[in-house]
């Protein structure tokens, strides 16, 4: 029998735990990995996103997360920009 619990908070999925553990990007080493303030990688228009930012500005994967992002169409900060569907809209 198999027992199913409920997540907990710290089981919670943040950004990076999305991006596929196979690619050659090393997302293990992702500095926002973890990160708890999740609405912080998907900011409304009208809201800064200098706490994303300011983590990414000190991650070692910044070129290559923001190539995927370009790449995959993806939307929120990526590599310290923020996104939509693959386009650069705020540096
Ligand atoms: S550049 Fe930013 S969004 Fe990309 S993996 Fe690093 S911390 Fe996360």
């Amino acid at each position: 029998m198999t027992v199913r619990t409920q997540p907990t908070r710290t089981d919670e999925l943040t950004l990076v735990d999305l991006l596929p553990v196979s690619d050659s990007r090393e997302w293990h080493r992702a500095a926002c990995r973890g990160d708890p303030n999740h609405e912080a990688w998907f900011p409304y228009p009208s809201q800064d996103f200098e706490y994303a930012r300011e983590i990414c500005a000190g991650c070692p994967i910044r070129t290559a997360c923001g190539e995927f992002a370009s790449g995959t169409g993806q939307s929120g900060v990526w590599g310290g920009h923020e996104f939509d569907r693959g386009r650069v809209i705020r540096e």
